[in-house]
């Protein structure tokens, strides 16, 4: 099926010209909003992880990196890697710290590119100076999960930092153009409208962010989200509302914004609700939303507003 919004596979297949395989790490960084700097108890959504996360945890990094590599080389004949500096806060160290651990990649000749998660109000210059030193010769990315650009939604969430926070990361980044911005949002906050939803579409596309991750709100077990959705249960989208709204919102963002996510997820085990977050139902979502595209002639752009 023709794809009427910007993928990352599409994305990276033109910059490499073959597969690329992204290699999670977790390389054993804590967060602000856990260790009481600016909250102790985190995100309402925070999931502190499986136990595989926890094994994970106690590998280095080069060993994650190694094992990543060898198991996408027999699952998938990859041959080429984007390291993924993914669990929690990835720039919440010194520089030195940061510049050890990036540098693992640089035992691998097949890595290709490196892609830094992190919090709005975890970076600074000398950091992302740092992170622009690696792109002469990777594809380097950074992730800041605002998730919502509307302070009501980020005081709800305990996200523990503002908009304008964001705006300062951003415009920092945004100094080394060889630096790629995404952005990670949820929809479905019990605290904004449809049309707030699509106010943060219409922001993203005017600040001309290089890519997007969105995701439906979804309850795991054992999060603050969770104890607050059974004692005051407020309402989830439902599969369909979500599909129209994603489509709706992608509609609103540049045409030229990678979308790197449509969708998160949980294994069934751990998903409170919604059950169509369920991990494996992900396929079947996103080949709906792809189908709700073409039935609608809707695309990624047509109502941007910054075109
Ligand atoms: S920023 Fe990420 S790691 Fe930190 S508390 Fe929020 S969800 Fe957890």
């Amino acid at each position: 099926m023709d794809v009427k919004f910007k993928t990352f596979s599409v994305y990276l297949k033109k910059v490499f010209k073959e597969k690329v395989y992204r290699v999670t790490v977790d390389a054993g960084f804590t967060c602000p909003n856990r260790d009481g700097t600016v909250g102790s108890e985190g995100c309402i959504y925070c999931y502190e992880g499986s136990e595989y996360n926890r094994e994970k945890r106690k590998k280095s990094v080069r060993e994650q990196i190694e094992e990543g590599i060898e198991k996408a080389k027999k699952r998938y004949k990859a041959e080429k890697f984007l390291v993924y500096y993914q669990a929690y806060t990835n720039t919440y160290a010194s520089v030195e710290r940061l510049k050890r651990v990036y540098d693992e990649i640089k035992n691998f000749p097949d890595v290709v590119g490196l892609i830094i998660g992190t919090r709005p109000d975890a970076v600074s210059e000398e950091i992302i100076r740092l992170i622009n030193s690696y792109a002469d010769r990777y594809l380097v990315w950074i992730e800041y999960g605002l998730e919502s650009p509307h302070f009501k939604s980020l005081q709800w969430m305990k996200r523990g930092h503002g908009f304008s926070d964001f705006l300062h990361a951003f415009n920092l980044t945004k100094n080394y153009s060889s630096i790629n911005i995404c952005v990670h949002t949820i929809l479905g906050l019990p605290t904004e409208t449809k049309e707030e939803m699509f106010e943060t579409a219409d922001i993203l596309a005017a600040m001309g962010v290089d890519g997007v991750k969105i995701h439906p709100l979804h309850v795991i077990k054992g999060t603050l989200l969770e104890e607050l959705y059974l004692n005051y249960p407020f309402p989830l989208f439902k599969e369909e509302e979500y599909i129209d709204t994603i489509v709706d919102f992608i509609e609103r963002l540049h045409p030229d914004t990678v979308i790197q996510r449509v969708t998160g997820e949980a294994p069934e085990e751990l998903l409170i609700a919604p059950v169509w977050c369920n991990q494996k139902d992900k396929n079947r979502l996103i080949n709906r939303i792809r189908e709700r595209f073409v039935e609608r002639g809707a695309f990624q752009g047509r109502l941007c507003k910054f075109c």
